[in-house]
């Protein structure tokens, strides 16, 4: 038997004209490529992105076409968000730090029709355009008198091409499970893979994360967005903070420590969304300069494992707690959170922070498992480790345009990470599949030899990999990059070790470095490290 409800086919613009009714002062500030601040409101990008949707619709564009957007955090981006997955069409975000051959194979994938694209970016595009095969348009985002001499084909102005849109526009009524963005994972196996959100997994992801078991977004908050709006949507709070009225703060090209400070301080920031290398920054610009961040209560931190450095840092340097998120482009993105409990706040520290360096505990609406080599599922008592599993209605089930699920027959999609799961159901990620460090047909984990190296006063980043070993299969070398930027006796680094890993995890190398390299979602490119070091210990 059929309920009685009305069926629900959601457009992500009502979120939008949500907020344009009940919040609309609320302001929506971005620090823009020329180091000016901007200021608007929901109201305002409410009403700029139907004129968007109403000017797509007069230049041809319909319900389905892919448009790109090669931006930075902005208004004008968010009003992309709104205005192109609004009227049907789908908002492709483009990683404006991919390798150029990776840009031209996402771009002619997808079939990108549009590219909305920053000011700083049209040389790229520039010296890419004769191998894009479906891209007709470029949308720069300026002013009309700001739009560069360029050789681009077919370019306009942001505002010259919203300026006839129709303010009155109204939405269309969607499909159900109609496409509403589009992200692709950053391939660091094989070819990038897309992930196509639907407006329905959007707005349920949105509600779910808002919640306070979630993230506990809270009205009064005021959120800085370092998250890249190109990646994965970032972690959906472009559409729950209108959804709840909050306040949000874009910074730009700057994400040095000075500058986010400044703008956590200038702008009254009671929540920070961000990577740890982020976060990094930010604390090191404090301990410098002895600052200390005075309206900050939370930082949401995910996307790479979080040491318990930087947890006992924020709270006892900060007052501010840090709360860990888990999760993938293929899940919208999240899967778990680790938010405080009553119990957390009521246990000695150094057990909490031990706590909160777990990934967390899934949010409503997504299963989690672990699971053996034959797909047998494995205790959750916080000492197995296996594959992880999952499945939610936010979670994909094959990737964009190919033939086959990405799931198993029950809906399972294996994410790719190793952990464990305790009997309160808080998960714990072990490692990536494919960086767990196999010795001696036993298993080292990476991220935990890593976070334990972050703890040395003098160290602050650390990276392991596995490299083959004539004798153990793999063992672990240890890249450091230190606080000076100057090398430290290795024996200091062992010593510190010893009582936290066991014995056998000792890196056999240690190796300094001036920087790790980072992917362009702020994650350790392990396999370049690997690739340079791959031999190191079978020739010696
Ligand atoms: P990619 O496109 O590289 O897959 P994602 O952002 O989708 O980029 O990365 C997802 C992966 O990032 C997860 O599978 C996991 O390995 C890692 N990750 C995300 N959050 C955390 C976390 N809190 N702790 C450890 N690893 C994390």
């Amino acid at each position: 038997m059929k309920g009685d409800m009305q069926s629900w086919t959601p457009n992500i613009a009502g979120i939008i004209e949500h907020a344009n009714k009940v919040f609309p002062d609320v302001e929506v500030v971005s620090k823009l490529v020329s180091g000016e601040t901007h200021r608007t409101n929901y109201g305002e990008v409410c009403i700029r992105s139907r004129k968007l949707a109403s000017a797509l619709e007069k230049n041809g564009y319909k319900e389905g076409d892919i448009l790109a957007t090669l931006a930075l955090n902005s208004y004008r981006h968010l009003e992309i968000y709104y205005g192109v997955s609004g009227m049907g069409a789908v908002n492709h975000t483009l990683n404006f730090r991919l390798h150029p051959d990776q840009a031209v194979y996402i771009i002619n994938h997808a079939e990108d029709k549009i590219i909305f694209c920053e000011l700083p970016f049209v040389p790229l595009l520039e010296s890419l355009q004769d191998q894009l095969h479906s891209v007709e348009k470029f949308i720069i985002l300026c002013e009309k008198d700001e739009l560069p001499e360029s050789s681009l084909k077919n370019t306009i102005s942001y505002e010259e091409f919203i300026e006839d849109g129709d303010e009155d526009y109204s939405w269309p009524q969607l499909q159900d499970d109609a496409a509403c963005g589009l992200c692709y994972t950053s391939g660091t196996t094989g070819d990038p893979k897309g992930v196509l959100y639907s407006h329905k997994s959007t707005v349920l992801h949105s509600m779910t994360a808002a919640m306070p078991v979630a993230l506990d977004i809270n009205r009064k908050d005021s959120i800085l967005m370092v998250v890249p709006m190109f990646h994965v949507m970032a972690w959906g709070l472009p559409y729950f903070a209108p959804m709840n009225g909050i306040k949000i703060v874009m910074p730009g090209m700057q994400m040095d420590g000075p500058s986010l400070y400044n703008q956590i301080e200038n702008e009254n920031i009671t929540m920070a969304f961000g990577v740890p290398t982020i976060w990094m920054q930010l604390l090191g610009h404090c301990r410098e300069n002895n600052l200390k961040l005075n309206s900050l209560n939370k930082t949401l931190v995910g996307g790479a494992a979080v040491p318990v450095s930087m947890i006992r840092e924020f709270d006892e340097e900060h007052d501010v707690t840090l709360v860990q998120g888990w999760g993938m482009t293929e899940m919208s993105p999240l899967g778990t959170t680790n938010i405080i409990t009553d119990e957390m706040l009521s246990m000695p520290k150094e057990e909490r922070y031990l706590l909160q360096a777990k990934a967390g505990r899934p949010i409503y609406g997504v299963e989690i498992d672990i699971r053996d080599e034959e797909g047998n599922s494995l205790p959750h008592d916080g000492e197995a480790y296996g594959n992880l599993v999952v499945r939610g209605p936010w979670i994909l089930q094959r990737y964009f345009k190919a033939d086959h699920d990405a799931v198993d027959e029950n809906g399972w999609f294996d994410t790719g990470d190793i952990s464990s799961i305790d009997k309160d159901g808080y998960m714990a990620i072990v490692d990536r599949a494919k960086d767990v460090i196999k010795s001696g047909g036993e298993w080292i984990s990476s991220i935990d030899l890593e976070n334990a190296t972050v703890g040395h006063p003098e160290i602050a980043e650390a990276c392991v990999v596995g490299l083959p070993h004539p004798k153990w299969d793999e063992r672990p070398m240890l890249f450091v990059v230190t606080n000076t930027g100057n090398d430290i006796e290795k024996q200091s680094i062992l010593d510190f070790l010893n009582d936290k890993v066991a014995k056998w995890w000792l890196p056999d190398e240690i190796i300094f470095l001036k920087e790790l390299p980072h992917g362009a979602t702020g994650k350790l490119q392990k396999f370049e490290l690997r690739k340079e070091y791959n031999n190191h210990y079978m020739e010696k």
